[in-house]
């Protein structure tokens, strides 16, 4: 029950009661969609806790006591980039300190030191690297897939996906252009895409901090064609900068829009009830809400990777802008109750998005626990390296060595009250041999 049913006397919570979110909460308890008004609200209430409430409603409704990590391995084969995004950290150019740029022997190494550590997935993104050509990329591929067989290869954000459809000389072809990159990189042993790269889906706030960077149109044609091909996509949403609230709330709703499109013959073919909706133009639409009270989410409410070659949209990401090292150090960071509320409405947006992680990398150990209490279901993997956006930063600027292992994250998630279930990149329940952390298979049940 939300605080608005609570009796306001007898609980002492009286200050942070909102009665403008009633009819969110009978939406929410409904399985009704949110529209952008209700987004918006969702920011501006004072009462945060009716928010974060309802998002573990959905959240439990979905996912019951169930809460997601993965062993995986994190590489960033450059930080070299063509580009220069005011809110990156991470980017260097040529000769200047601190850039790199891995060989392929060096990524087959890393790739085989992630399967001796068990790992089952390798999460792979770099710059826009302005001189390597594209037999690179397919060519990291295929000797990470001979160097490790099972690891699943996660790799490279939309942006990256357009540099090496123009390196490739197919930047002219438009969709197709893209979608035959995307086929050479799965044909080369490509398994899925990450997120990042979406930023803030605005032209605003694109032209102002990251100009030059794909809009948000070419970020969901990129992941448009690899659902076609199959692949599994991810999405982020980069906040606390130089965005407003609601221009976030317009990003969740187009992500939600594109995963609609995405899932909408699927879902019809399968009998699924589409729900009346509105889109963020106001115009009425049919929608795919996965969230409400019906029975046997997720087996039989998404594509199974092992009956269906349909790609969707896994897991959105809220990650936090971090100011430090970027040219927008003199902005403050945004703090851990916005870092929540963010997740929350993520959770209670995207009602057609399976997963919200939260990044334990970018939100700390002990916030992604509390994250799990208020929206979250996953948490991310034991990583390693991670380079791109660092929470706790050193000094000369290498890439820090952040790590934990399984026994934390089962900890931290069983501290939070709930049961971890190590999942693959697929989201495929994992089981391992207690006494050989490399012999790992998909649970059949
Ligand atoms: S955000 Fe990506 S594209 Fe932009 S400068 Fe950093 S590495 Fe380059």
């Amino acid at each position: 029950m939300s605080t608005l049913h609570l009796d306001p006397v007898t609980t002492g919570v009286l200050p942070r009661v909102d009665s403008r979110l009633k009819a969110i909460d009978e939406k929410v308890r409904a399985g009704v969609r949110l529209t952008e008004a209700d987004g918006n609200l969702l920011y501006q209430t004072p009462d945060i806790w009716t928010v974060c409430s309802l998002a573990d409603l959905v959240r439990r409704r979905m996912h019951g006591d169930i809460a997601y990590y993965n062993v995986n391995r994190h590489l960033n084969y450059s930080n070299i980039c063509a580009l220069s995004c005011k809110f990156c950290a991470f980017y260097r150019k040529k000769d200047e300190d601190g850039a790199y740029e891995h060989s392929l022997e060096q990524i087959a190494e890393e790739a085989r030191n992630a399967v001796s550590g068990g790992a089952t997935e390798i999460h792979i993104v770099g710059g826009l690297h302005p001189w390597l050509g594209f037999d690179y990329y397919t060519d990291m591929m295929r000797i990470i897939h001979d160097a490790a067989p099972r690891l699943h290869i996660k790799a490279f954000t939309a942006v990256e996906i357009v540099h090496l459809a123009r390196i490739s000389k197919r930047g002219k072809e438009g969709y197709d252009g893209i979608k035959s990159v995307l086929k050479d990189l799965k044909d080369a042993g490509l398994g899925s895409l990450p997120g990042g790269g979406a930023e803030v889906f605005d032209d605003r706030v694109h032209d102002e901090a990251y100009k030059g960077k794909i809009k948000a149109r070419q970020w969901m044609e990129v992941h448009q064609a690899a659902h076609e091909l199959g692949l599994n996509t991810n999405a982020t949403i980069l906040y606390g900068h130089i965005e407003q609230r609601s221009e976030r709330i317009t990003h969740m709703m187009l992500l939600r829009e594109e995963q609609d499109r995405t899932l909408k013959q699927w879902a019809s073919d399968q009998g699924i009830a589409l729900q009346a909706a509105a889109d963020h133009q106001g115009m009425e639409t049919e929608a795919v809400v996965l969230s409400g009270e019906d029975a046997g989410y997720p087996d039989e409410r998404l594509p199974m990777p092992e009956t269906c070659d349909a790609g969707y949209y896994q897991t959105i990401t809220p990650l936090p802008f971090f100011p430090d090292k970027s040219e927008l150090e003199h902005l403050p960071a945004p703090t851990g109750l916005e870092n929540l509320r963010t997740l929350a409405i993520c959770r209670l947006m995207l009602d057609n998005f399976p997963h919200v992680k939260a990044f334990w990398i970018m939100q700390s150990l002990e916030m992604a626990q509390f994250m799990l209490l208020n929206g979250a279901d996953d948490i991310d993997g034991t990583v390693v390296w991670y380079d791109i956006t660092k929470l706790i930063s050193d000094s000369d600027g290498d890439p820090t060595h952040q790590e934990t292992g399984v026994w934390d994250l089962q900890k931290a998630i069983r501290d939070a009250g709930f049961r971890p279930v190590e999942r693959d990149t697929l989201y495929r329940p994992v089981e391992r041999d207690p006494d050989n952390a490399t012999d790992w298979r998909i649970a059949t049940t």
